[in-house]
């Protein structure tokens, strides 16, 4: 049995410039339990501005930290992080409700980021370039972008942070973070970690409370360069108008709705495998869910009734039981509208193959594992964002028809590709309308590869050394190199 206690990483007070404070006034909720297990600040416009105030102030010392000393306390942090992985998880699976093992899986992916970018802050290369004509040169600096405020998810609590926050610190920016209310704890312990491995008071700040105040100072706060935004597109679209004003630099990962595409030619069993885990993992609260899944009509039927018999046997209960492999939805809302959802796609024709309703026997926020046919791609369930464990099936005949339906939506963030066909996995990644596409795999993300989408699901890339250009914006320094004077300065060059 693994040890569950958290205890030891547990913090209820917020972080500004360096101080622990805060009364504890919201609940924190266990989904799997209802019980209400720490409460947390409730802070607001004052004390956001205080955190910005004081990460400015920390912001040109940080910056000018050398990166080898930046890469250092980053790695102090992944190396704590990894020490008391089994707490943090514990902890996380307590405010979030995923099974223990996936918590443990979270964390140490969340811990990955934190190591590649400790990797990549000694490579925050600018560029030196020849002049086209007469005696100069160009040196392109890349500097820390600024304060950068981040607000983040509750359905990857730790992972969803470090994303952003670590390569944020290797650029050497400073952070406010606004974590989600729903998993508060989780970013704290990350915080308390980070302070031990050596962050500077003001260069890490967190407070949780009032969201639209909080984000409304990051938007009007003039020191905040950047708004880094895991969440809805409502709230990404907002923060977008907002930042307009102050010419922010906004990175949005939002929402999305993948199609999960599988051909005649597919090996069958891994694609049953891939969609059970791209739908059901994480209890489909997951912007790469595979919630769309069409299949070729000739392997519809025994598809179907495989992942019908699979999606039966998966094991619902207590997040800290070895056996449970889904745990409950994160919040009522979620499940309210899941519910009702589902009720209208049955009264526009749509059938439930397996699931539909909350399990027998559990007080928390449990749902069954749901497979809905739909006749039609203009079922609203089809083009909606459900954030569960509900799968959408629809058969196709051609390329083209599956190409037009997966493309016919709001969301570009992921899609899914099975078919043993190479030619036909190349024409479809090309085709399918989507920031990552997995061909005959699904859900693997790595720091090493650029995550993010394209139309509603946002902008901005995260992973990869990419992101370092987020955090960092371009200087251009013009060198004469001549000491003689300027042929004719009126005369532009
Ligand atoms: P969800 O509905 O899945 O919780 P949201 O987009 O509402 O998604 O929430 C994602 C994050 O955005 C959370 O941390 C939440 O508190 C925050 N948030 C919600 N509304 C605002 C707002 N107006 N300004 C800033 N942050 C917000």
């Amino acid at each position: 049995m693994a040890d569950t206690s958290y205890a030891s990483v547990l913090e209820t007070r917020c972080l500004i410039d360096g101080a622990w404070l805060g009364e504890g006034e919201t609940p924190v909720t266990d989904p799997s339990r209802g019980e209400v297990i720490a409460k947390v600040p409730h802070l607001g416009s004052e004390a956001a501005t205080q955190a910005v105030d004081a990460a400015s102030a920390a912001l040109v010392a940080w910056g000018a930290e050398p990166v080898k000393a930046r890469a250092r306390i980053l790695r102090a942090w992944h190396d704590l992080v990894m020490e008391n992985r089994e707490a943090l998880a514990a902890l996380l699976t307590a405010e979030q409700g995923k099974p223990l093992a996936e918590a443990l899986g979270e964390i140490d992916y969340a811990a990955s980021y934190i190591e590649y970018y400790a990797e990549e802050a000694k490579r925050i290369l600018g560029e030196v370039i020849p002049a086209a004509a007469g005696n100069a040169r160009a040196m392109v600096l890349r500097q820390p972008i600024g304060v950068v405020a981040v607000i983040t998810p509750w359905n990857f609590p730790a992972a969803m942070i470090t994303r952003k926050v670590a390569p944020a610190l290797a650029c050497g920016c400073s952070i406010v973070l606004k974590p989600a209310p729903e998993t508060p704890l989780t970013a704290l312990a990350l915080a308390r970690l980070a302070e031990r491995a050596g962050v500077p008071a003001g260069v890490l700040n967190v407070v949780t409370g009032d969201a639209p105040a909080i984000g409304d100072v990051f938007l009007s706060h003039p020191d905040v360069r950047l708004v880094g935004f895991t969440g809805s597109t409502a709230v990404g679209k907002h923060l977008m108008r907002g930042a307009a004003d102050g010419m922010k630099r906004v990175a949005l990962e939002l929402g999305g709705n993948a199609p999960f595409i599988v051909f005649e030619d597919a090996n069958i069993e891994s694609a049953v495998n891939a969609s059970i885990a791209g739908i059901f993992g994480a209890t489909g609260q997951s912007c790469v869910a595979g919630s769309r899944l069409y299949l070729h009509e000739d392997i519809a039927d025994e598809f179907l009734d495989r992942m019908v018999a699979q999606a039966k046997e998966i094991k619902i209960g207590d997040p800290l039981a070895d056996e449970t492999q889904m745990g409950p939805l994160c919040t009522t809302g979620q499940r309210d509208n899941i519910e009702s959802e589902l009720a209208f796609a049955v009264e526009e024709g749509a059938k439930i193959l397996t699931g539909g309703k909350r399990p027998d026997g559990f007080d928390g926020l449990y749902f069954e594992p749901t497979i809905v046919s739909c006749p039609s791609q203009g079922l609203r369930i089809v083009d909606t964002e459900l954030f569960g464990p509900v799968l959408c099936v629809q058969t196709f005949k051609t390329e083209e028809e599956v190409v037009e339906l997966a493309n016919d939506t709001e969301h570009g963030l992921a899609a899914g590709i099975f078919t043993r066909d190479s030619a036909r996995s190349l024409r479809m990644a090309d085709a399918v309308r989507a920031g990552i596409v997995w061909v005959n795999t699904y859900r693997v993300v790595s720091p090493i590869a650029e995550f993010g989408g394209i139309k509603g699901s946002g902008y901005g890339r995260e992973s990869g050394f990419q992101a370092m250009y987020d955090y960092t914006r371009p200087k251009t320094v013009w060198m004469n190199t001549s000491d003689a004077p300027m042929a004719n300065p009126f005369v532009m060059r």
